[in-house]
């Protein structure tokens, strides 16, 4: 990674090796308990780690998005599913807080958020609201100094244990519009807050929950923002979040990559290594050469970022070509191990089954899509 400073590179060996050593060993045993490390929090915390690309003065470590994708790549490569939760943690719970809430709201949680001792999380799918916020209903009705919080929340990562979760509720019936859509800033134990774990297929190590709000109190200096633009106010959070989406496919599409190597370099047919068969030259070739793009595409937008462009399109460049890509090697790395691959003490299969959320979650790709054609026609020049 030649575009890496000196200093970039050392915080990447230094998160590797912690990687290599507290995670990686544990990565298999995690996804098959379906339960997050979350002491996890506090270990990265105290690193330093979760502050990455914070301001000093809230409470963060410094540094900025291009450290911040390094953090989230290799955490990835040792655990796309501990990965995920960091990341919704940190690039969207802390950084809508940052970003948007008031200095208040911000320094009461974000220093927490920062060291580990608080975990957060981001809730805005709902049974009937995808791809399309629009269509969020949990509502948030005014009373006195209060709002009253009724609704539904589903798939939220860090959803099982969250301390703060950022609730996305609606304030004014405006159905079809982001516009009535407000952010709250709500605990974990607030009365009336039922949360239930969900069974999932990939991403394992991320607790995903159900969240039913039942009459459930916020006050009203809670809100991340302002009401009924909250949301829209948020979006700036989630476009650049997108880079670091980006940032965890490339750490799982690294790691398909080494495990499929590794394997075929050992493995003998027809009388010598799978390696000498050119098929599968070709395959390892065709996957190094995706990964390498989609990581300078990546690594583009974070710099985009870093030097305070508008980098929207760039990262939903990168999200959109490093989640197809990790799906495809992910795929090609099953395909290389062979039967051995499909047995479940293989980490291919698990690569194969973290990945596709990667393709729709955080703005599914069609609306990437839309978003990049949207800009071309407006004069964006790739
Ligand atoms: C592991 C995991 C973690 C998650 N974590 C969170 C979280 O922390 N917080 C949170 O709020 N949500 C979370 N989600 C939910 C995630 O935000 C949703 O998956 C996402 O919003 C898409 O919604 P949907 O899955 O209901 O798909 P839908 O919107 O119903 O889409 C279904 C299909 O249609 C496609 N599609 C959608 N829009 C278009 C379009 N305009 N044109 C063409 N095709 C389209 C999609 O790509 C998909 O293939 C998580 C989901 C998973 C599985």
């Amino acid at each position: 990674m030649n575009e890496l400073s000196g200093d970039q590179e050392a915080f990447r060996a230094e998160v590797a090796r912690f990687a290599d050593l507290h995670i990686a060993p544990h990565a298999g045993r995690w996804d098959v308990e379906d339960r997050y490390p979350r002491e996890l929090f506090s270990r990265l915390g105290k690193l330093g780690w979760l502050g990455v690309g914070f301001a000093e003065d809230h409470g963060g470590s410094g540094g900025g998005p291009v450290e911040r994708c390094v953090l989230i790549e290799e955490l990835a490569r040792a655990s796309a599913g501990v990965a995920l939760g960091v990341y919704v943690h940190t690039s969207l719970a802390a950084a809508a807080l940052a970003d948007i809430a008031t200095p208040e709201l911000r320094d009461r949680f974000l220093p927490g958020l920062l060291t580990g001792a608080v975990t957060g999380a981001w809730a805005y799918a709902e049974p009937d609201a995808g791809a399309d916020v629009t269509r969020a209903r949990l509502a948030a009705r005014r009373d006195g100094d209060h709002y009253v919080l009724d609704g539904t929340k589903l798939y939220i990562t860090n959803g099982t244990f969250a301390n703060i979760i950022l609730v996305v509720a609606r304030t004014a019936e405006q159905p079809g519009k982001l516009h009535g859509l407000s952010v709250l800033a709500v605990d974990g134990d607030t009365p009336g807050l039922v949360r239930t774990p969900m069974a999932k297929v990939g991403m394992r190590p991320s607790e995903l929950a159900e969240l039913h709000f039942d009459g459930c109190r916020v006050p009203a200096h809670r809100l991340v923002g302002d009401q009924d633009r909250g949301f829209q106010q948020c979006l700036t959070v989630l476009s650049r979040g997108r880079v670091y989406g980006g940032a965890l496919a490339l750490g799982l599409a690294g790691a398909a990559l080494n495990a499929a190597t590794i394997y075929v370099t050992a493995r003998e047919q027809f009388g010598g290594p799978l390696t000498r068969l050119q098929a599968v030259r070709f395959t390892l070739a065709d996957m190094a050469a995706r990964l390498r793009a989609a990581r300078a595409l990546v690594y583009g937008a974070a710099a985009a970022m870093a030097a305070g462009r508008n980098a929207d399109t760039d990262a939903s460049i990168a999200k959109l070509v490093a989640s197809e890509a990790a799906t495809w090697i992910a795929e090609r790395a099953m395909h290389l191990h062979g039967a051995a691959g499909f047995m479940l003490d293989s980490p291919a299969q698990r690569y194969y089954r973290d990945c596709k959320i990667l393709e729709y979650g955080e703005g599914a790709n069609e609306l990437q899509r839309e978003m990049i054609a949207k800009a071309l026609v407006a004069g964006f020049r790739p």
